[in-house]
């Protein structure tokens, strides 16, 4: 059975217990791999490699880095059909998802930082007559990165790339459900000449090796993206150890639908933004509000659509809905579906558990699943699901929408579908949320403030917002 290692100091390693956790297939339900199960102790070593590099790293001159980020890019881009296939694996998701999407994406998140070092600048403010302030920005030392299950390789680079690209040294933990792809990278690094201990991933449990890294004194930022719950716990302590804290958290995003929708489209791109990755993406659309007057023509248009979804083998072209990545998540999406009944609501198609034929019939699989009936502020409305499940409700003026749209805790993204160019602009000024699509979803240009709102997070990714968080401003002030 392939045994996945922790990358310290350049060099790939048994954890220090000597302990490995299962990694599974979630398509087939089976043992895999092996996930180090580290501890604090490997946390140490990493920082200490960490620390120990960043004398060098941080004064490199901009384009060295950048050469030695392309040069891993391109090796990513070299190995795409093998790491979209272990992505697949690994996570569940359809193994085209992951190589015409995912890991393109990541090679794009190492070349757009690994560029963006070299254009890099920082402010000056004259005050003329009298002095010139310069800021200098420097990399702030050893930052640790923590990473969810869902887009696994996509947030990982997502993260470490504008941590590596302004100077920093990093210690990474992906999560354990889906180590594969980070293993696979620290492979990569290796081959590309990446100075031993610039980049150090840790592989093992939240609670044990997330928080060692949050708690480490040496390393002086999180950059974490994951769930709300473990948002607070990291910034419960990371935050009196003052910290620099990025917190990209939990969603729960409205789909806002006017009639005068270009419905065609809208309906296309709902279907994307309520399923795609099996519904595990932070961004996709979960509660769909939908004008009164073409609630019937959706209702029935969408629940045609979704119901010839094909659900099953992951590795497949023709698969549109994959695994669920873990057992555990699997049976959280399913109980919110019990509780959708509960709670009164009507399932329109899904609501079950699928058992493919052959290779995968002992998968986590769960048929895309829309409901209706249910009030705004119910359970089912207000938390996380984070799985195949949406639920539509009709509505009738702006006003009401905008309530409904307002009404959790979270405030990630939302979409709104309209032709009315200032009911738009209108309603996107109104919602609260750190990204409105307009008339499309999941249109992503890097260079935008990536981040959510309330309990979606602190904190912005994104172009120069990701090198600001991972560099330290310090003014200077010269007296003329
Ligand atoms: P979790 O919060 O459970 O885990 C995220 C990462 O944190 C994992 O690597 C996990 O390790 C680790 N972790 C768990 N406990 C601790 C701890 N006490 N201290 C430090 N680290 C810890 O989230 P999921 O992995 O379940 O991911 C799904 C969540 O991520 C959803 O809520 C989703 O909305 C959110 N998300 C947000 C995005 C955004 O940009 N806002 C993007 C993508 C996802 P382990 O897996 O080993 O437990």
């Amino acid at each position: 059975m392939k045994k996945i290692l922790n990358y310290i100091n350049g060099q790939l390693m048994e954890p220090v217990s000597g302990d490995y956790l299962d990694n599974f297939d979630p398509s087939t339900g089976k043992v895999y791999s092996l996930c180090p199960d580290s501890d604090e102790r490997d946390v140490e070593l990493a920082t200490k490699a960490a620390l120990q590099a960043f004398a060098s790293w941080s004064v490199m001159a901009p384009e060295k880095r950048s050469r030695i980020m392309l040069r891993i890019a391109e090796l990513i881009e070299k190995k795409l059909d093998v790491l979209a296939e272990a992505e697949s694996i690994d996570q569940g998701k359809p193994k085209w998802l992951a190589k015409n999407g995912e890991i393109p994406r990541a090679i794009s998140n190492i070349r757009f930082f690994g560029t963006a070092i070299e254009h890099f600048a920082s402010e000056a403010h004259p005050m003329p007559g009298h002095a010139i302030n310069y800021t200098l920005r420097t990399p702030i030392g050893v930052v640790g990165c923590i990473s969810p299950w869902n887009l696994p390789l996509y947030l990982f680079t997502w993260k470490i790339a504008p941590a590596l690209a302004s100077g920093n040294c990093v210690v990474a933990k992906p999560s354990e459900i889906t180590p594969m792809t980070a293993y696979l990278l620290a492979e990569i690094c290796i081959e590309a000449g990446l100075p031993k201990g610039v980049l150090n991933i840790v592989h093992g449990l939240g609670p044990k090796v997330g928080s060692a890294i949050t708690v480490h004194k040496q390393i002086k930022a999180i950059s974490f993206t994951g769930g709300t719950k473990t948002g607070a716990e990291i910034a419960r302590t990371a935050a009196p150890m003052f910290k620099k804290l990025s917190l990209e958290l939990g969603g729960k995003n409205p789909n806002i639908i006017f009639a005068d929708c270009d419905f065609d489209k809208m309906l296309n791109e709902t279907l994307r933004s309520s399923f795609l990755n099996q519904g595990e993406i932070c961004l996709c659309g979960s509660r769909i509000f939908i004008e009164r007057s073409i609630y019937t023509r959706f209702k029935e248009a969408f629940v045609e659509k979704v119901k010839a979804r094909t659900i099953g083998d992951p590795l497949l072209d023709s698969t549109l809905v994959g695994a669920i990545a873990s057992k555990m998540h699997f049976e959280k999406v399913m109980s919110y579906i019990e509780l959708a009944k509960q709670e009164g609501g009507t399932v329109l198609c899904g609501g079950y558990t699928v058992k493919p034929e052959g290779r995968c019939s002992e998968g986590w699989f769960i048929a895309p699943t829309v409901i209706e009936g249910l009030s705004f502020d119910c359970r089912t409305n207000q938390e996380e699901i984070f799985g195949p499940v949406v639920t539509i409700t009709p509505f009738d003026t702006e006003e009401e929408v905008l309530a409904f749209a307002n009404s959790t805790e979270y405030g990630l993204a939302a979409t709104l579908w309209t032709e009315n160019l200032t009911r738009a602009h209108r309603i996107a000024a109104e919602v609260k949320s750190g990204i409105v699509w307009i008339n499309c979803w999941l249109l992503r240009d890097l260079r935008t403030p990536f981040g959510g709102v309330k309990n979606s997070g602190v904190g912005r990714e994104g172009g120069w917002e990701a090198m600001r968080f991972f560099t330290e401003p310090k003014n200077i002030c010269i007296k003329l």
